[in-house]
């Protein structure tokens, strides 16, 4: 059996801390650069009903206000609703 003193173990503990840090910290920004916003290529509608602005997906029809749930179409340039 392999004999480990307590500031070896500390030290092997913070190793392998410092590698899962490191790791959430790489997966994270991988992450938060994946989902990054393309205005390109959503849309920006506003309810006109009680003018709450969000993003919706561009191949997207039909878009729900997620405050008061008014559907909306999402139509052409400058259609009903956009921003
Ligand atoms: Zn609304």
């Amino acid at each position: 059996m392999i004999q480990v003193t307590a500031s070896e173990g500390l030290l092997v503990y913070l190793a392998v801390m410092g590698v899962a840090l490191g790791a959430a910290v790489i997966w994270d920004g991988w992450r938060s650069r994946r989902q990054h916003w393309q205005v390109s290529e959503d849309r920006l509608m506003r309810c006109p009903r009680c003018s709450c602005t969000f993003i919706v997906v561009r191949t997207v029809r039909e878009a729900n206000c997620p405050r008061c749930g008014v559907q909306q179409m999402v139509g052409k340039r400058g259609g009903r609703g956009r921003v």
